[in-house]
């Protein structure tokens, strides 16, 4: 290719054609940042400098300045649900829901609108208002909103302990995002079962406790409380059997099972195998509540010497302050009368403190309690509680 004089001419012309492109889009930048009010600019200086209230206030002003910012309405009532100010998040979002959209834009308009609907009901199921949450997620399911209001509306119902709907909701919502949600449907139908107990109705309770475990074989808490209908009705065999399955299951959550099994086999008459298998039980799967069980079992049928010497391997074993309770329990019983009065002091002192901090705790969010739950309190979770008492700080 030769080279053509006329190519120096083209060479400025392109540089200064790009020059006034560039100049455009800048120009374009400035009119849009003036266009935006300042109090948008101090709401996110106050934001910046973590001073959320002097922000909102900055931002009520752009809202009202320019009714078209959108975005910032939502975010406002999002942050207003947070914060707890649930009246506030709620005419936020009802005023979106109410707002006319500009014409021309129907698809858009209508996805704000059923955006607004959703926030609107995550701010009435926060606040406590769990009729107007359902009606509004309801009114949800038909549209493209559908996967999230049946969470919610399966958040409800739990709330409501309304468990037929929440096992309907829960297979539902299985279906639409093959998400299992299996163990929690065990425990709704666990949860049937015992209303179904507290009503004397004991048959109808076995077969919720049979649906539980056909929705989940690993459920434990169906194992646990099939044993416990046995056990109510006298059939302790029966009970031992399901109890003992908890061990197939979640050899963990046979903490909060060998004292009914001992239980029973003390109903049978038979409390000698039943500290047999629990000695065995105890040397597959050694933990703290296992062994306090063991402790008193041994105790009462072997005698403080064997305690004491069961004790004494579990103190070296797996030190901790209920164990040493334990041990001079067991001390005082075999002391001379001197030496107990010394040994009572140490025990109540020890005693209180390991009271104190034995508590069964959330894996999920950390909540601690004296009582063990299936569904955690505080954040609402199935199963996150560990069987096994810790004895962290309380
Ligand atoms: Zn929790």
């Amino acid at each position: 290719m030769e080279f053509e004089f006329w190519w120096l001419l083209a060479f400025p012309l392109f540089f200064a054609l790009g020059w006034i492109a560039a100049r455009v889009d800048i120009r374009q930048v400035v009119t849009e940042s003036r266009a935006l009010p300042n109090s948008y600019f101090r709401g996110l200086n106050f934001l910046l400098n973590e001073q959320p209230d002097k922000a909102i206030e900055a931002f009520l002003e752009v809202v009202k300045l320019e009714p078209e910012t959108i975005d910032l309405h939502f975010a406002l009532g999002g942050l207003f649900r947070r914060r707890g100010e649930f009246d506030r998040a709620i005419r936020m979002h009802e005023h979106l829901l109410e707002r006319e959209y500009p014409q021309g834009h129907k698809g858009l308009a209508e996805e704000q609108r059923l955006r607004a609907m959703s926030e609107l009901g995550q701010d009435y199921l926060k606040a406590g208002l769990l009729d107007r949450a359902e009606q509004v997620f309801g009114k949800l399911l038909e549209t493209s909103q559908h996967g999230q209001a049946r969470t919610h509306l399966l958040e409800i119902y739990v709330q409501e302990k309304d468990w037929q709907k929440a096992i309907d909701a829960a297979r539902l919502l299985e279906r639409d995002t093959s998400k299992p949600l299996n163990a929690d449907i065990a425990h709704f139908y666990c949860e049937l079962a015992l209303l179904e107990s507290a009503k004397g109705n004991s048959d109808a309770a076995a077969a919720q406790l049979q649906q539980a475990l056909a929705a989940n074989r690993q459920s434990v808490r169906a194992n646990l409380m099939t044993g416990d209908l046995h056990a109510a009705a006298g059939r302790h065999e029966a009970a031992i059997a399901a109890w003992r399955l908890v061990e197939t299951q979640s050899a963990g959550h046979m903490a909060l099972v060998v004292d009914r099994v001992l239980g029973s086999y003390r109903q049978l008459g038979r409390v000698g195998e039943g500290v047999q298998w629990l000695r065995a039980f105890y040397a597959r799967q050694p933990s703290h509540d296992v062994f306090n069980a063991l402790y008193l079992a041994v105790s009462e049928t072997e005698g403080a010497a064997a305690a004491r010497q069961l004790a004494r391997e579990e103190l070296r074993r797996n030190p901790s302050l209920r164990t040493l309770d334990r041990l001079l329990e067991a001390e005082i019983v075999t002391a001379d009368p001197e030496q107990r009065e010394l040994l009572q002091v140490e025990k109540s002192l020890v005693a209180s403190y390991s009271q104190r901090m034995m508590r069964y705790q959330c894996g999920s969010c950390g909540f601690k309690a004296k009582q063990f739950f299936w569904r955690c309190p505080a954040c609402g979770r199935w199963d996150s509680f560990d069987p096994e008492r810790g004895e962290g700080e309380s």
